[in-house]
């Protein structure tokens, strides 16, 4: 029996894995797709805050070296300026999902996790003491925790009878790559149904092109006499369209799981919210997940803290989503060329001129303001901790080096000789360091400087010190079990 397996090797998948494998966990993937290839077009690229989670595990490099850097931050067609955050990675980084996809698996594969491709998993039973998958090919597979990461049509979501709730589709968009025989208009239109785009694809022999049909197309997988359809409405031709490599449909649907846990089964990434593609999200929160859930279920998993650990994924995890799929959902509303929806477009672009709203929308859109709601204090508690340099006895560090293994860490930054984490030092890293410049935080601005700071293995603060070591037991139980025993 694995202790965990999870279902889906997306990229959401693909980082939980690696979390738990960082933890010492034995975790294994299931993957539908026999092969790593990811066919046609996905997602082209991440925010800040994804580009700093891949930086806290040490990966970032790889990613940096082959994406293409952007201040592609933006809400509709105004520029949010990211350029601006308080970040080591103030933008955005171009990089296509299949690539992703494969950076993500060389580091699973180096962590030594079992990928095991062509297995689709049907259903589940769950008890007491674990949880039976059900797979294709009627082989018996038994888990200790099962995590759904299968993608919006999540069949670990629906077998757990977990609800998906939210907005309905309204409209549906054709996506597609496909061979021409005339020239198409390169660039953007909007218009009353929607929006639609086509580009020269890198081949020079096809292109890659998005457009809203007329009326909202059935669940089923789009036709190429539907693409050509489509086209025809929009532009009066569908340019001769052949020899398609690829078509996909997607909606403005936007929903989430009411629950990211049932008992032994859990949720992330898609699985556990879907919304429009318009702003590039669902990367970034599906790492976000990963990385919330991860050292979490090791825990759990370890017999270092109770199951009730558990609940606090979905206590942090579902409002931020919450958060970010309105913002997505208005962004998607706005994508129509009518004379009332250009007036609310202008609107919002006026707003955005005013700094407070352009830095307000920039924190949410790049992931940098997620604040985890852990009681009063100082700002810091419950927010990413910044990347700030550091002097440490034995020369200069990053903060983000310090969470490279995904354990937890003691960051002391003065004179704190009561700071005592004897009983947990088995799980927590102490490091005494001074850091260098201004703790700034994205939306917040600059913030006093704390004399020391509890950081989960997430990179989020659980305690921030002021001197004292008042509350730092209580945070440590919290977040990482009791004190050993003998200890105290
Ligand atoms: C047109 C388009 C453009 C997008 N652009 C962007 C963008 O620019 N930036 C961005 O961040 N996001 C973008 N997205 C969203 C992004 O692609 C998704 O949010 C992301 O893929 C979610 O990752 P995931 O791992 O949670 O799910 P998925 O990527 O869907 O992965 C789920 C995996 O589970 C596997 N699976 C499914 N069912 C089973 C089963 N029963 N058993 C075993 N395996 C199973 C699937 O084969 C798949 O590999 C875009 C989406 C679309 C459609």
């Amino acid at each position: 029996m694995h202790e965990v397996t999870v279902v889906g090797g997306g990229p959401t998948g693909l980082m939980l894995a690696g979390e738990l494998a960082l933890s010492g966990v034995d975790v294994v993937v299931l993957e539908r797709r026999s092969t790593p290839e990811l066919i046609g077009t996905r997602a082209r690229g991440f925010h800040s805050r994804t580009i700093e989670i891949l930086d806290q595990r040490g990966i970032v490099d790889r990613f940096l070296a082959e994406g293409q850097r952007a201040q592609v931050l933006s809400f509709g067609s105004t520029s949010l300026g990211a350029g601006s955050l308080p970040s080591r990675h103030p933008y955005t980084l171009g990089l296509g999902q299949s690539n992703v996809e494969r950076l993500l698996l060389g580091w699973v594969e180096e962590l030594g996790v079992p990928i095991r491709r062509g297995v689709a998993v049907t259903g589940l039973a769950q008890d007491e003491t674990g949880v039976d998958v059900h797979l294709q090919d009627d082989e018996p597979l038994r888990t200790a925790y099962l995590v759904g990461a299968d993608g919006g049509r999540s069949r670990v979501r629906t077998a757990a009878g977990i609800d998906f709730v939210g907005a309905e589709a309204t409209r549906s968009h054709l996506i597609a790559e496909v061979s021409v025989t005339e020239d198409t208009p390169a660039g953007m239109r909007l218009d009353d149904v929607g929006i639609h785009a086509i580009s020269p694809l890198e081949d020079g022999q096809t292109v890659g092109l998005v457009v809203t049909e007329q009326q909202l197309g059935p669940a089923s997988e789009p036709t190429l006499q539907e693409l050509s359809e489509a086209l025809r409405a929009v532009y009066g031709t569908d340019f001769g369209v052949h020899a398609p490599t690829w078509i996909s449909r997607f909606t403005d649907a936007t929903r989430q799981a009411v629950s990211y846990r049932s008992g032994r089964v859990l949720l992330a990434g898609d699985a556990a919210h879907v919304h429009p593609p318009t702003g590039g999200q669902g990367i970034g929160l599906g790492v976000q997940d990963a990385v919330n859930l991860g050292w979490k279920l090791a825990q759990v998993v370890q017999g270092v803290s109770p199951d009730s650990l558990l609940d606090s994924y979905q206590a942090e995890r579902h409002p931020a989503t919450a958060r970010v799929l309105k913002n997505v959902m208005t962004q998607a509303f706005l994508q129509r060329g009518d004379v009332r929806t250009e007036a609310v477009r202008d609107t919002f672009s006026d707003l955005l001129e005013l700094d407070g709203p352009r830095a307000a929308l920039a924190g949410l859109l790049s992931g940098l303001d997620v604040r985890h709601d852990l009681g009063e204090g100082h700002p810091l508690l419950g927010r990413r901790v910044p990347d700030l340099d550091l002097t440490a006895a034995d020369g200069p560090r990053r903060v983000f080096e310090l969470l490279h293994e995904a354990r937890p860490v003691l960051l002391v930054l003065g004179d704190s000789d009561s700071l005592d984490i004897t009983p947990w030092s088995d799980r927590v890293r102490r490091v005494d360091a001074q850091a260098v410049g201004t703790w700034e935080l994205p939306v917040v601005g600059e913030v006093p400087a704390p004399a020391a700071v509890l950081v989960r293995p997430d990179g989020h603060v659980a305690w921030v010190g002021d001197g004292t070591a008042t509350g730092l037991h209580d945070a440590l139980t919290t977040w990482f079990g009791p004190p050993a025993q003998g200890t105290t």
